[in-house]
């Protein structure tokens, strides 16, 4: 997405070779424009697939996850990272290695909004090692529901998750792919800047 790749070179930081900061417009301040046509596109691409829910990890993966459950008319569940004095009815749960802070964290989604008869699409702010898509498929499965597949803001190309998910068959969609940061430079798979 031309936007998105715009905003990247603009205002991402290059922190080391495999870390990209988008505190501006993602990550901590949120560009709600861009939210929007991020929405509009992941919906466009995932519009044929019968969604009934769109799910996500608080608290990156809301922003761009609310825009696509309100273009795809279906609601948004966040995954929790931690128990929450209100989360009392039963959870579904997986661990997931975080790859920026390098801690284990239990993410969990009540069992009241997860069914067999759910068609479920995944949306996160970064791929990089795949461990946080791969925690919501199990949660998925465990709920014995089904994948529409996985729509990524910013795919770290470099790293394996992409491939991981790719291999077994989930249809993964990136709106920016990256292929390198070296030198301080953001490099992408699909060079869309003019
Ligand atoms: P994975 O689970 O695929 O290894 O990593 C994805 C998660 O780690 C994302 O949900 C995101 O929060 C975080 N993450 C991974 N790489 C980056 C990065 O380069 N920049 C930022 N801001 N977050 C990242």
């Amino acid at each position: 997405m031309k936007n998105l790749q715009t905003k990247i070179v603009k205002e991402g930081i290059v922190l080391s070779e495999s870390v990209l900061k988008v505190d501006s417009f993602l990550n901590h301040q949120v560009d709600p424009y861009l939210m929007k046509e991020m929405g509009e596109t992941f919906a466009n691409k995932f519009q044929s697939e019968g969604v009934t829910k769109v799910l996500t990890i608080e608290s990156s993966g809301i922003a761009p996850g609310v825009m696509t459950s309100l273009s795809l008319h279906a609601p948004l569940i966040f995954a929790r990272k931690r128990k929450s004095v209100t989360l009392t009815d039963e959870l579904y749960t997986a661990n997931v290695y975080s790859f920026t802070k390098k801690e284990e964290n239990v993410i969990s989604v009540s069992k009241k909004y997860l069914s067999p008869n759910d068609n479920v699409l995944i949306i996160d702010d970064f791929l990089a090692n795949g461990q946080a898509a791969l925690g919501l498929i199990k949660i998925i499965e465990e709920a014995g529901a089904s994948l529409a597949g996985i729509g990524i803001v910013i795919e770290k190309a470099f790293q394996d998750g992409g491939k991981q998910l790719r291999d077994k068959g989930v249809r993964v969609e990136s709106l920016a792919r990256i292929k390198s940061l070296k030198n301080n430079i953001v490099h992408f798979v699909e060079e869309e800047v003019s």
